[in-house]
């Protein structure tokens, strides 16, 4: 990893679209000129063609899942890299080839997988990198998971978050409303803070967490 010089780096990352808030997204992004990382699902289908959109637009993409079921996918070794495959076929009929970044349902640190699959994390993490993907977690959180639906709280969690790390990897989902409202605010406090956007690409810092099963 080479040293970043004191810049503050910010990956921003979107996980569960596309869906119907990314086309605002994608606009906001451009405005700001900022590139991003998303890691795509098939859970919308009918709004797949975003994945071409974001692809053109110069930003990353990576597979996330192709049904975020959590039983279906961590059913077992095999059932996930079927769910992995098909979400690869779906990225390359859009952009035209297959990506070699991803992120896991759950992040890799999820304890979900467990209940489906002894040890599964351990194995696909290991096979993952064998295969020559990157994986990636997070060391940021919007808090857009669950924890609230208020875009002035999601935009103060991720002020306060990047300011505690060089690298930072925030966690964010555009398939909600109030995550999406809280960008063009976030992306015009960090430029003029000086920090740094980029995508996330394989070999990359990749903010792993401690792997639970
Ligand atoms: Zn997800």
């Amino acid at each position: 990893l080479k040293p970043t010089n004191g810049k503050k780096i910010i990956y921003l990352t979107f996980d569960d679209g596309p869906y119907k808030y990314t086309d605002q997204l994608l606009d906001i992004l451009a405005r700001h000129n900022v590139k991003v990382t998303f890691f795509v699902t098939n859970a919308y289908p009918e709004y797949a063609y975003d994945i071409k959109k974001e692809y053109e637009a110069g930003h990353a993409i990576g597979v996330h899942t192709y049904s975020h079921n959590y039983s279906q996918v961590y059913a077992s070794d095999e059932a996930f890299w079927d769910d992995f495959n098909k979400m690869q076929d779906v990225i390359k009929q859009q952009t035209g080839k297959k990506t070699d970044i991803c992120r896991f349902p759950g992040g890799g640190s999820n304890t979900v997988s467990a209940k489906y699959c002894y040890g599964l994390m351990t194995r696909l993490a290991d096979e993952l990198t064998a295969k020559g993907y990157s994986y990636f977690d997070w060391n940021v959180l919007s808090g857009d998971a669950g924890e609230t639906k208020d875009s002035m709280q999601i935009l103060a969690r991720m002020e306060k978050g990047v300011t505690q790390n060089e690298r930072s990897i925030i966690l964010c989902h555009d398939i909600h409303p109030f995550t999406v409202n809280a960008i063009d605010s976030f992306l015009t406090w960090a430029q003029s803070n000086g920090y740094e956007f980029k995508t996330l690409k394989n070999g990359d810092f990749a903010a792993h967490q401690r792997i639970n099963n």
